[in-house]
């Protein structure tokens, strides 16, 4: 069989031994969880609880004002011990709903099955994923109910599911498809009716033949194609996935519904699944925690608003001389500064590091390597100075803002040069520029 790929990309360690062949771990909750109302693309959730409210397992407990919003569930019962600013895994401190568990899981009467979602028209399907609060598991936590609603003028054709999992090290998304293959592709199908596509393609690194041998096996009431990529880095980047799989090319700024395409991880496909089907909202997930400084590398199911803390330490807690710890896999992932951070919707994996020491950096020495691995095309170099120099408006004519961050040009770098960090930082400062602007 003929496998795809995109142009250019790495090809780091995978290192994803220690836990592929680990079937996801329930992870009891602990006695207290620390939800954020902030754990998605766009605006923060507005708080409807307060200290001392009683709450259910599923509760709505933040509204997603907007369509760029997202809503926040409890994800046990108990009590609110607080409303309040708490850290936040992505850096900043957000308001956060502490909620003690009672232990008993009393679930939320908004809770139902529905007998027949397959029969629900678009409206619908997006009104229950945006109530139930879903976004991308993959990382970036969009959320889902906006990439549900394409605008009029896009139509779209192919629903692409996301399968990759390229991030070294991370698996979760392997056990989730192995163990969940249903929910994920009648997800699939409902993206789409939702969407309005005719297609679907789940896309499926080579790394992983147990899936795609498990997929083909099994039979579908609707039409489902599997197809077989490289493993390379990073294959699951939307973009590069498009290109692999349909040979179009999204524009330089523009977004997968521009070239008629909606892509969705695997777990978000879960996760939209069980909040149509079962009214289920999206308060648990499936997460790796590995590395070199971990006891017990797991694959792990667990509530939001568990602190990094309580699952290190289910998993044997961290070796002697292990001094970081990371939120996502080793390209993406962002370095914490305690772990009593709490999961979140965007939580991939934990990664716990031994004996990490900074890296010397040394002078660029013009190798063009990290042009050469670049996936979208882009000069990191280039966009590197511009953003040390100031010179933001050359930076975004270079086309900084079509980063996807992935760290391909800093792992390839001889040099050392923390690419990434240069670039985000432009990136933000564009940014913020733009919304004082828009404000
Ligand atoms: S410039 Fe951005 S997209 Fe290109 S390799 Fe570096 S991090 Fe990845
Ligand atoms: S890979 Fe590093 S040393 Fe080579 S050109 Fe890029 S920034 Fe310079």
């Amino acid at each position: 069989m003929k496998k795809k790929t995109f142009p250019r990309g790495i090809h780091p360690p995978e290192d994803k031994h220690n836990t592929e062949a680990s079937p996801l771990e329930t992870l009891a909750p602990p006695d207290k969880v620390v939800i954020p109302l902030h754990q998605h693309f766009g605006a923060p959730a507005k708080a409807l609880v307060k200290k001392g409210d009683e709450v259910l397992l599923g509760q709505k407990i933040g509204e997603g004002p907007v369509l760029f919003s997202a809503c926040v569930h409890s994800s046990v019962s108990g009590k609110v011990l607080s409303v309040d600013g708490y850290p936040h895994p992505m850096g900043k401190p957000v308001t956060a709903v502490t909620v003690s568990n009672d232990g008993e899981d009393r679930p939320a009467p908004e809770i139902q099955a529905e007998n027949a979602p397959f029969s629900l028209g678009p409206d619908e399907i997006r009104r229950m994923v945006k109530e139930a609060g879903i976004v991308g598991l993959g990382g970036a936590a969009f959320p889902t109910a906006v990439k549900l609603n394409p605008p009029k003028d896009k139509p779209i054709d192919t629903v692409i599911l996301n399968g990759c999992e390229c991030e070294p090290l991370l698996t979760a998304d392997h056990r989730v498809m192995l163990e969940y293959p249903d929910e994920v592709i009648n997800g699939a199908e409902l993206v789409r009716i939702a969407t309005g596509a005719r297609r679907i393609i789940v896309g499926i690194e080579d790394n992983k033949p147990d899936v795609y041998e498990m997929f083909s096996r099994r039979s579908y009431p609707f039409e489902v194609e599997f197809a077989v990529l490289k493993t390379k880095y990073p294959q699951g980047a939307e973009k590069n996935l498009i290109a692999a799989l349909l040979k179009r090319e999204v524009p330089r700024g523009g977004l997968p519904f521009d070239v008629g395409v909606v892509v969705q991880n695997v777990g978000t496909a879960k996760a939209v699944w069980e909040a149509v089907s079962e009214g289920k909202p999206l308060y648990e997930r499936a997460l790796t925690v590995s590395g070199t400084g971990i006891s017990n590398p797991k694959n792990l199911m667990v509530r939001i608003g568990t602190p990094f803390r309580h699952i290190i330490d289910h998993c044997g807690g961290a070796k002697e001389g292990s001094n970081l710890v990371v939120m996502g896999g080793p390209m993406m992932g962002l370095a914490q500064w305690t772990a009593e951070v709490p999961v979140i919707k965007g939580t991939s994996g934990i990664l716990v590091w031994a004996e990490t020491r900074p890296a010397r950096e040394y002078s660029c020495i013009g190798c063009m390597r990290c042009v050469g691995h670049c996936p979208m095309g882009l000069v990191p170099t280039r966009l590197m100075k511009f953003v040390k120099y100031d010179a933001l408006a050359e930076a975004e004519s270079a086309g900084i803002l079509d980063c996807v961050e992935c760290g391909s040009c800093q792992f390839s770098c001889p040099a050392r040069i923390p690419l990434v960090h240069w670039i985000r930082l432009g990136k933000n400062k564009i940014i913020s520029e733009k919304r004082k602007k828009s404000a």
